[in-house]
């Protein structure tokens, strides 16, 4: 990391300007076309070395096989310009259907890097956009984990209780107890990212595990608390999942990030939606669009918290072999001057959308 320093009053040291590795973006989905057309160039304009999609479409084109995924990502290369060295790194949509003979031949050959765990409950109800075609029977697809194990493929967890009965608010930790544990006990050489965390008690849990865990953190997890949802009526484009929890939970998991530690990574999680999925009266789409300025919304929270100096390495480092990269050796700038957000990129709503944020993002 390269930086230049300016003694303010006092004996604070204020960096007004950091340059650092072309960072990893871990979690995103960008959808289809046509709205892949507006918001994956987002992504690319972040100056990312590369992404993992997480092709949670509704059915039937979710990256639930190979052909489907290849599919996928025929669509994401179209996008991408010529002579980019942008890297995208795909994701199998694990279902109760899918072989672990297929598993792990998607990953030999390349198609995909990982598998995407989402869980649906028996009758058929997903806990985010798209996952109710995801796992019903943890316990059936042990055989796949197994062969996961075996070839070293990441599982990338949305850790979340679905059962209607459990609170909306504890859904995670609920999953952690049911369901991770005991799969890190059968599995104790499966590699796991635990995505989008927001429990506290879920990141202290992924900071001492004795396991080949980590976990990504979305920026808005770090910036907004539940009362976001709420203030001043109820906002829809607040509506993600995981829901936002209580401050005291923010807080811990913000301490994990930005005091450095190893197992946390950046994976925004960014999700579009159009005007009529986000605002519609009942069943609105969780999801929160944030690719168009991530990089500096992450650099806000470590600013805040006075831990710069590890920006770089939860962007750019931490656990980035897991997806077959090596942390780049092309940088980025940060420049401490006032970028203003638009409200929206094609339909879809720009989360801090019309405020000015305090740092823009560069070219190295
Ligand atoms: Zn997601």
């Amino acid at each position: 990391m390269t930086s230049t320093s300016t003694f303010l009053e006092g004996t604070d040291i204020s960096i007004n300007r950091l340059t650092i590795r072309r960072w990893l973006e871990r979690h995103v989905h960008v959808r289809r076309r046509p709205m892949m057309d507006v918001v994956l160039p987002c992504t690319l304009n972040q100056h990312a070395a590369g992404a993992v999609f997480m092709g949670n479409h509704p059915h039937p084109y979710e990256t639930s096989t190979i052909e489907k995924t290849l599919a996928h990502r025929r669509e994401i290369d179209s996008l991408i310009p010529e002579g980019s060295d942008f890297t995208p790194i795909m994701t199998l949509y694990l279902t109760d259907h899918i072989s672990p003979d297929e598993v792990v031949r998607g990953f030999k050959e390349g198609v995909w890097r990982a598998a995407k765990l989402y869980m649906a409950n028996q009758q058929g109800q997903g806990g985010t956009t798209g996952s109710q075609h995801g796992v019903r029977d943890l316990r059936g697809r042990y055989p796949v984990f197994a062969a996961m194990e075996k070839h070293q493929i990441p599982l990338l967890g949305h850790f979340e209780a679905v059962e209607e009965k459990v609170d909306e608010f504890d859904r995670e930790i609920r999953s952690v107890n049911r369901d991770l544990k005991p799969l890190m006990k059968a599995f104790p050489g499966l590699p796991i990212v635990f995505e989008h965390i927001t429990d506290g008690r879920a990141a202290e849990f992924v900071a001492e595990a004795n396991h080949n865990i980590q976990a990504t953190v979305t920026c808005h997890h770090l910036m907004h608390n539940r009362n976001v949802l709420f203030w001043e009526g109820l906002n829809p484009l607040k509506w993600a999942k995981p829901v936002f929890k209580k401050e005291p939970h923010r807080r811990k998991v913000r301490k994990y990030v930005t005091s450095g530690h190893k197992r946390f990574g950046a994976g925004t999680d960014s999700a579009p939606h159009d005007e009529v999925a986000k605002c519609r009266l009942c069943r609105c789409a969780a999801g929160i669009f944030t690719a168009l300025s991530a990089v500096e919304f992450y650099a806000m929270v470590f600013d805040e918290d006075n831990a710069l100096p590890h920006l770089e390495a939860f962007l750019s480092e931490n656990f980035v072999g897991l997806y077959g990269m090596k942390p780049s050796e092309k940088k980025m700038t940060l420049v401490r001057q006032p970028r203003l957000l638009p409200l929206k990129v094609g339909d879809v709503w720009v989360e801090g959308g019309g405020t000015s944020l305090p740092w823009e993002l560069l070219a190295a």
